[in-house]
């Protein structure tokens, strides 16, 4: 592994790292450890396997592609399964693709090819780097465009399905369980939850990341109860609860940060401030939401409660 400081008034980014392109690195032998970056097409849940051994161990797939035009299976293991694994979903549900820089991934022959990130394998999840800014401009450019070669065999792959109607992802129930499929549909907004749309989140960074966790009002600030602090501040972030309905059916599905900023077309902060400083303007622009049809991407995910399964949908964002 390389690393090359650039110039000192390099504003950004400031690291360079020797990395392999995914098409590259799947055809290396297996064992081999090689860097790549890639966007993360979609992350599976977390399973768990027993090795040979007959220990239990905790698995989480996910697909990372890049602008070799392939994508490839990578297998987080154990903590990284739970910990960047969540981190990376979190970052999906909202309505973000992130890149993420795999450093010491491993190659292996499982199911054709497909990469591992194992005890000694790094993970950084978007990253200020080099080829991490050059990526991110070819996907503004490309990704939509590209049709990823998958260099894996695995059959749980998951990608955006064709466009579809309501009522049919509303009774794919048992077909979810184990993936947590992502949708097309093209639906109007009927009702939005107007009351609460936002929730206060945690300031606090917890390993260079914002621990983000809802928090509660206390006499002088605001408590995480996650990283067990209290801050003077918090952020807006979105939590907005829209139902949605085509001509067959209608579903409530929830909005988090990036996917509810491209359908409002402003922060939760700035909807929080109009709506309590200017109402007339705030019930306009909720109507001019109402008014239009959307292309949107949904995720639907089976879900726990006090023993209950629930379909859960959540808007990812619009396809453009
Ligand atoms: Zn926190």
């Amino acid at each position: 592994m390389e690393f090359t400081a650039l110039d000192e008034d390099a504003t950004f980014p400031r690291i360079v790292l020797a990395k392999t392109s995914i098409l590259s690195a799947c055809q290396k032998e297996r064992d081999s450890f090689v860097n790549v970056v890639g966007i993360v097409i979609w992350i599976g849940t977390i399973t768990v396997t027993s090795r040979d051994s007959g220990a239990f161990v905790k698995k989480r797939t996910l697909c990372l592609g890049d602008d070799s035009g392939h994508s490839v299976d990578l297998c987080l293991w154990d903590l990284k399964a739970e910990e960047e694994g969540s981190y990376i979903q979190e970052r999906i549900d909202s309505g973000v693709q992130p890149i993420i820089c795999v450093k010491g991934g491993k190659v292996s022959d499982y199911n054709g090819k497909s990469l591992s990130a194992i005890g000694v394998s790094t993970i950084l999840i978007e990253p200020e780097m080099e080829a991490v800014a050059d990526l991110r401009e070819w996907m503004t450019l490309y990704y939509n465009v590209t049709n990823f070669i998958h260099l894996s065999t695995s059959s749980s792959r998951q990608t955006v399905s064709h466009t579809t109607t309501l009522s049919e992802i509303s009774n794919m129930q048992l077909k979810v369980l184990e993936s947590s499929p992502i949708y097309r549909v093209i639906a109007t907004v009927k009702e939005m939850k107007t009351d609460e749309f936002y929730y206060n989140a945690c300031i606090n960074v917890v390993n260079a990341r914002q621990c983000g966790k809802k928090t509660t009002r206390t006499a002088d600030g605001w408590f995480c109860s996650y990283c067990n602090i209290e801050s003077a501040n918090m952020e807006f972030k979105y939590a907005l609860k829209m139902c949605i309905e085509d001509s067959s059916s209608h579903v409530w599905a929830i909005a988090f940060q990036e996917a509810a900023q491209e359908i409002v077309g402003m922060s939760a902060k700035e909807l929080a401030t109009m709506r309590d400083e200017n109402y007339p303007a705030f019930s306009l622009l909720i109507d001019g939401i109402r008014s239009k049809i959307y292309n949107f991407k949904i995720r639907s995910k089976l879900e726990k409660y006090q023993d209950m399964e629930k379909l859960r949908f959540y808007i990812l964002g619009l396809e453009t």
